[in-house]
């Protein structure tokens, strides 16, 4: 009976120390701080997505008094890899972006972090003073120079680095993961791009950012490493419902044996995955960047009061689902003649990037049709009514392509021509031309099944209403401005 009691009130008492430590007093920065913070310290040389390794030299150079720059290696190409140390406290924060080299958004807002941190007389000198008694950070921008220099997705020996964790054929992986075991992190941080048609599951809201605490193995059961990383992706997620309500959407856990994000969970880092996804009007993903900067910025914050202990496991399954629902295009009921017979279809079009000259062009193609109800598009029309009409090529060639306007392409489409061709440029060229430009081809391929390329029009009883062009809508009769991304055939 003594026993029990003297149990009992250790117990009491333990909680009681419980209780206080869990509350080291972490309340989260206000959101209108952080974002006030992004604007002031947003590093000015980065304007958009497509930026080189060589544009980051110079800025990585001007951070190497508060910070310690260590060349980590080179990639296949020869270019430098350097990780950026700061702060002296006792717990590990690794991370490191752009493994895929077309997924820069996170490279920019780590960007605008060191600005911040080294910073002064701004209101956030107490949590720079935080931060460096409690974390020890180790930053490594751009994994895959190679990749963002051509920006694309793989290095230079194509292959994908994030399923090179365990081979290490790649130097870029060895040099992730030697970076991983030297400095031993208590936390990581995975920063990627995702699709921009990736959206939170069954709803037509875009999944602007997706987290994830990776699976370290095929049962996705949940260890204490694992735990931490989803408490602080509830509390992450938790701030981001101020920003973007509805817009995020949590990245498919199944294990993939061959990743970094699963393994260095497995080799004991409490790993948490940030995807960003695409935000209305936001091509270079300027808006996405600061998402980043202040969602990174505030789980920092979390870990350096240990705030994510507030937050539970529940939490993090209550974030509902990634879905791949979007499309650019989505066109419901338009009529198509088979056999003399006509037929309704939905149509899903999406328009794909591929890099050119550090510029890019879309490719459309048609990804489905039919019953498309699980598609949402960022532009939907009800065709109710209107026949698919095919193109035709303009019998005579102009010259060049400075031959053509706006204005004149629109006015060949009303008559029907979806194609010119020029007799002097270079097929591959990028244009942004409302219709199609032939150079190396007399014939423009289009139709509305799967395996063609979304070239026609829509209309009834001879009168034209619509023309898609590579994917494009354009209302004949009311053309709304936008920018057209294409190259000449
Ligand atoms: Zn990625």
């Amino acid at each position: 009976m003594k026993n029990l009691r003297s149990f009992l009130s250790t117990l009491f008492l333990m909680s009681i120390s419980l209780t206080v430590f869990s509350q080291i007093s972490y309340e989260r920065i206000p959101l209108e701080k952080m974002e006030a913070a992004f604007e002031q310290y947003k590093e000015p040389a980065i304007t958009h997505r497509r930026f080189k390794h060589a544009d980051l030299q110079p800025l990585i150079q001007k951070h190497s008094g508060a910070f310690q720059v260590e060349q980590l290696g080179e990639s296949i190409e020869g270019k430098s890899i350097s990780s950026m140390k700061w702060g002296e406290g006792k717990t590990k924060v690794m991370l490191w972006s752009q493994m895929h080299g077309n997924e820069s958004t996170a490279t920019m807002a780590l960007f605008d972090l060191f600005n911040f941190l080294e910073g002064k007389n701004d209101g956030f000198d107490e949590l720079r003073a935080l931060f460096n008694a409690e974390l020890n950070l180790k930053f490594i921008p751009m994994i895959n120079p190679d990749g963002a220099d051509a920006f694309k997705r793989r290095n230079s020996l194509d292959i994908d680095l994030n399923r090179d964790a365990i081979s290490q054929i790649s130097p870029e992986a060895v040099i992730l993961k030697s970076a991983r075991d030297d400095f031993e992190p208590e936390f990581g941080f995975n920063l990627h791009d995702q699709q921009i048609y990736y959206n939170v599951v069954n709803t037509p809201k875009q999944a602007t950012i997706s987290l994830l605490a990776p699976a370290y193995n095929y049962e996705t059961e949940i260890n204490e490493v694992r735990e931490r990383a989803m408490k602080t992706i509830s509390g992450m997620n938790e701030l981001l419902q101020q920003i973007i309500p509805g817009g995020v959407g949590k990245y498919d856990d199944a294990f993939e044996p061959r990743a970094f994000g699963d393994n260095i969970q497995k080799w004991g880092t409490s790993t948490i995955l940030i995807e960003s996804g695409g935000y209305p009007d936001d091509p270079e993903k300027q808006v996405i960047r600061k998402i980043n900067f202040v969602i990174i910025l505030n789980a920092l914050h979390q870990i350096a009061t240990r705030g994510y202990e507030q937050y539970t496991t529940e939490q993090y399954f209550s974030i509902p689902d990634n879905g791949l629902q979007l499309v650019d295009l989505k066109i419901n009921e338009m009529l198509v003649e088979v056999n003399g017979k006509k037929y309704p279809i939905d149509l899903v079009i999406r328009r794909r990037e591929s890099e050119a000259n550090g510029s890019y062009f879309v490719s459309g193609s048609i990804d489905d049709l039919g019953d498309m109800q699980v598609y949402f598009g960022f532009e939907e029309i009800d065709a109710t009514g209107l026949e698919y009409v095919e193109g035709k090529v303009y019998p005579t060639a102009f010259g060049s392509i400075n031959d053509l306007s706006e204005e004149k392409a629109l006015e060949l489409l009303r008559q029907g021509f979806m194609a010119v061709k020029v007799d002097n440029g270079s097929a591959r060229e990028l244009h942004g031309l409302p219709i199609q430009v032939l150079k190396s081809t007399e014939k423009l391929s289009g139709g509305w099944t799967t395996s063609l390329a979304p070239n026609f029009f829509l209309g009834k009883e001879g009168k034209l209403n619509y023309a898609v062009i590579n994917g494009y809508l354009i209302d004949l009769e009311n053309p709304k401005p936008q920018l057209f991304k294409n190259r000449i055939l």
